[in-house]
């Protein structure tokens, strides 16, 4: 198939390219890039006042596929995906089974490659169980298609555990990414502790469960030589610990989430709206306004959804006990564009940047750009249409999204994966 994506404003910070042209693809490779391009029999996608650019990639996604269909699987999960604008998605190994064996791996690329509306990179378990105890086999994951290692969901408490996984990670070159909560600190923490925890009498979860653990994992990966990747950073002083990690040239890199950019403990209310729990907590604003300047200055490479699906029957329990987390593959394109492009806070260079090309180089997967010969997986944007979130909204199976009720600006129109479409006129397909 010949498809010609005509007048949009094409996008790629990796080739410095940011102008209106046209993109020629044939046979799923992009063929030419250009002005005026002219391809006799081609599809053509009219992208005038669109943006196209690489493919996004969410690096933090929850498809719970094994174990939890009733919340999300394979097939809801990347029609989510696409339905927000991502061409590839990054699952987490904290299924049932837990992802922790290379036949958990090969179980979730066959059941992507049938159901799958997007690619989808297996992330491994860095322990067996996510027990922090003994090392999974990541040599057997890596040759069934792990693109990396998490224990995501629980900090590995042991730091001599901790460092056997990092020695054992740079044997392979694998990334190892972390989850960094210290349950000592913790405890049964729910909500940010602060004068807001306090107010509402529900059990803190302080900074420095983030902070002593993004330190200590830091300064093994220093001592270990292991890519350390760094899950949903929180706290401003987290965020300072990488920037200064990343000064002295440790391989480090770290991702926020949009409800941690967006939203801040103020969201917590007295009506105890769970929708609004998270793991780590939503923190207070000052550390909101650090993770926003951390987008810019290079500190974060990568905003990724950490999407959580529950059921609605989860979340309508009680505070203390409803699990945490929030949907996030639809929303979190909308919010960006309507938070922070929109005030042009960013740039789409930078959103490119770190919801295509910074994540994927953050987990060393394959580079995805707009260069003549490369694999069409693209997407468009239209930065104009209104978005309302509601119920109906939603291709996830959940719809425990914090951010119900909004109006959002902007949405993608188009998923192209290797030239075939996810996502047409703003419908999955
Ligand atoms: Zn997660």
């Amino acid at each position: 198939m010949t498809l010609l994506l005509r007048g949009g404003r094409v996008v790629d910070p990796g080739l410095e390219l940011d102008e209106v042209c046209d993109v020629l693809i044939e046979d799923g490779i992009i063929t030419k890039v250009g002005k005026d391009v002219v391809a006799a029999g081609a599809t053509v996608v009219e992208c005038a006042e669109k943006i196209i650019m690489p493919g996004l990639v969410d690096v933090h996604t929850h498809l719970r596929e094994p174990g939890f269909e009733y919340k999300e699987d394979v097939e809801s999960g990347t029609r989510a995906a696409a339905h927000g604008g991502f061409s590839a998605v990054c699952a987490m190994p904290n299924t049932n089974p837990i992802c922790d064996e290379g036949s958990a791996v090969r179980f979730l690329v066959e059941r992507a490659a049938e159901r799958g509306h997007v690619r989808v990179h297996p992330i491994g378990a860095l322990t067996v169980g996510l027990k922090g105890e003994s090392l999974a086999e990541m040599g057997d994951m890596i040759a069934e298609g792990a693109v990396a290692f998490s224990d995501d969901g629980k900090g590995v408490q042991d730091a001599g555990t901790m460092r056997r996984v990092m020695d054992y990670a740079v044997t392979f070159g694998a990334t190892v990414v972390c989850h960094c909560e210290d349950e000592a600190l913790v405890g049964k923490g729910v909500v940010n502790e602060g004068v807001v925890s306090t107010r509402l009498g529900l059990t803190g979860w302080p900074s420095a469960g983030e902070d002593v653990a993004v330190a200590r994992d830091i300064a093994i990966a220093e001592l270990t030589g292991c890519r350390l990747h760094l899950a949903h950073i929180s706290t401003a002083g987290a965020l300072q610990a990488v920037r200064e990690a990343k000064e002295r040239g440790v391989a480090v890199t770290c991702e926020v989430t949009p409800h941690h950019l967006f939203l801040d403990e103020d969201a917590l209310t007295p009506e105890y709206d769970t929708a609004m729990k998270m793991n780590p907590p939503l923190r207070t604003s000052a550390d909101r306004a650090a993770l926003v300047a951390g987008l810019k200055d290079g500190t974060v490479d990568a905003i990724a959804t950490d999407h959580a699906p529950h059921a609605a029957h989860e979340k309508a329990l009680e505070f203390e006990l409803a699990p945490f987390g929030t949907t996030g593959l639809e929303t979190a394109l909308p919010l960006v564009i309507t938070n922070l492009v929109a005030k042009d806070t960013l740039t789409w260079s930078d959103v490119a940047r770190l919801m295509a090309t910074g994540p994927r180089s953050a987990l060393n997967l394959p580079p995805v750009t707009l260069a003549e010969g490369s694999v069409a997986d693209i997407t468009i944007i239209d930065p104009e249409c209104r978005v309302e979130i509601t119920p109906a909204f939603f291709e996830s199976k959940s719809g425990n999204s914090a951010f119900l009720g909004t109006t959002l600006l902007g949405k993608a129109t188009e998923v192209l994966v290797g030239g075939r479409f996810a996502l047409r006129n703003g419908k999955v397909v």
